[in-house]
């Protein structure tokens, strides 16, 4: 058997080698002149702080970032965790009450709302979206639901006619999370500017970055924006024009964001519409070829919405690919395995649902209840970060040929896969109670 044939994890050469991944063609965020320039200038006029009465980086952002989604305000905050925080802040819901997420998603999507006191109640997910079920999450609401956490999962808006209907029939408020889709579109609305208030995270592996860590919070609601603002900012009323009076109006910390990480984005945002529509050449074109291999379920994106592909999640069907007596999750492991040695880097992203995770063990909600989530995280893996670059076409093409050549040699691996002593990924966090 010829080399190129053999697979890597049996002696066979890489697919994807070393040699075939360069920053130029995978790094994350792309760094320009444009960037140079803006961080230069940055440094020379001195202004570094978010107070630049309206003058600096920061105040540009905001009203770009504003009129780029479509939202009459927007308030620029530390990072994404920090967003949400501050929108369930601003909408001063009573403590104890309870707010809709969903059991898949990324823990910075859950945690502001016990920051904030109130009762996080996971949903399940729909299998095909990998977002909120609306019919589940109709199931979850109580009399006790303020509002609901609408969150576009590795890029995709999630089913929003579905969740604003449901949001109007209980009185509860939409807050997006539109971290992982930022350029999406939703019926020709662009993610951002879909919920009641809405929160983009910029850190440096999101689909619009900064050097490091930032926010964005928006809405079209002016009592919600002063909110944000006044709590970002220690509750002091910072305005233009205003001497600072050092009063603190309401209780808060600090959670402003620096003209630096500002003045990066702004240059992201310059090229958000054409990185995205290169992507989704370059993803459509990858996607495509999985596609064509029996087993392999690709992300889809329904038509009346468009997918940033932030994370592309692929999951597998064993029966479809002439192996029905092997169990999914096994069938996944052993592919992670072989395309992980071919140089395809697949990861696991979330391994447990979100009840699971050791920090909302103590909550007593069982995994169990969502079999959705759980079926997906076992039976599917995930490509992250390389494919954001424009430029990575070459290198997903190399990625393809992998699953060809994996899936041309799927007989040697399916009684490997049958062999098996599985664990799924969240045996590694489960304990005891919440089993
Ligand atoms: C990244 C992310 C967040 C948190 O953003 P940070 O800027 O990292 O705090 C929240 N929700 C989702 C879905 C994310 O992907």
């Amino acid at each position: 058997m010829s080399d190129a044939v053999k697979l890597a994890m049996f002696g066979g050469s890489r697919t994807v080698g070393k040699q075939d991944v360069s920053k130029a063609l995978v790094g994350w965020p792309v760094v320009t002149d444009q960037e140079q320039d803006a961080l230069r200038g940055v440094l020379d006029r001195g202004l570094f702080t978010s107070n630049d009465a309206g003058r600096g980086e920061v105040s540009a952002l905001q009203q770009e970032w504003a009129q780029y989604v479509g939202t009459q305000y927007c308030a620029a905050v530390a990072n994404g965790t920090a967003a949400l925080e501050l929108s369930l802040a601003a909408l001063d819901i009573e403590p104890g009450s309870e707010v809709l997420v969903p059991a898949l998603t990324f823990i910075g999507s859950a945690a502001p709302i016990v920051q904030r006191q109130l009762v996080p109640v996971f949903v399940d997910i729909d299998p095909v979206t990998y977002t909120m079920d609306p019919v589940a999450a109709e199931k979850a609401v109580t009399g006790r639901t303020r509002a609901l956490i609408a969150v576009h999962l590795h890029g995709l808006p999630c089913d929003m006619g579905a969740l604003r209907a449901l949001a109007d029939r209980h009185g509860l408020y939409v807050i997006e999370d539109a971290a992982q889709a930022q350029g999406a579109e939703y019926g020709g609305r662009r993610a951002g500017s879909l919920g009641d208030i809405n929160a983009v995270s910029l850190n440096a592996v999101k689909n619009l970055p900064t050097c490091g860590e930032g926010g964005l919070v928006t809405t079209n609601d002016e009592n919600l924006h002063e909110r944000v603002v006044l709590r970002r900012q220690f509750g002091e009323d910072l305005r233009p024009g205003r001497e600072r009076d050092y009063i603190s109006r309401v209780l808060a910390g600090n959670e402003k964001m620096s003209a630096v990480q500002a003045a990066f984005t702004r240059c992201q945002l310059s090229r958000l519409d054409s990185d995205s529509a290169a992507r989704d050449r370059v993803v459509r074109r990858f996607l495509g070829r999985l596609s064509a291999l029996p087993g392999v379920i690709a992300p889809t994106c329904p038509d009346d919405r468009t997918h940033a592909w932030h994370i592309l999640r692929l999951r597998f069907d064993p029966a479809a690919a002439g192996f029905p007596e092997l169990p999914a999750g096994q069938f996944r492991a052993m592919l992670q395995r072989a395309l992980r040695a071919e140089g395809v880097p697949l990861q696991s992203y979330q391994i447990v649902p979100l009840p699971g995770q050791p920090a909302f063990q103590h909550l007593g909600v069982p995994i169990a209840d969502y079999q959705v989530s759980m079926a997906v995280i076992d039976e599917s893996v995930t490509l992250q970060r390389w494919h954001l670059n424009p430029n990575c076409g070459p290198v997903l093409d190399l990625c393809a040929s992998a699953f060809e050549k994996v899936w041309a040699r799927l007989d040697e691996l399916a009684p490997l896969a049958a062999a098996m002593n599985h664990r799924p990924p969240w045996h590694q966090v489960m304990s005891g109670a919440a089993r």
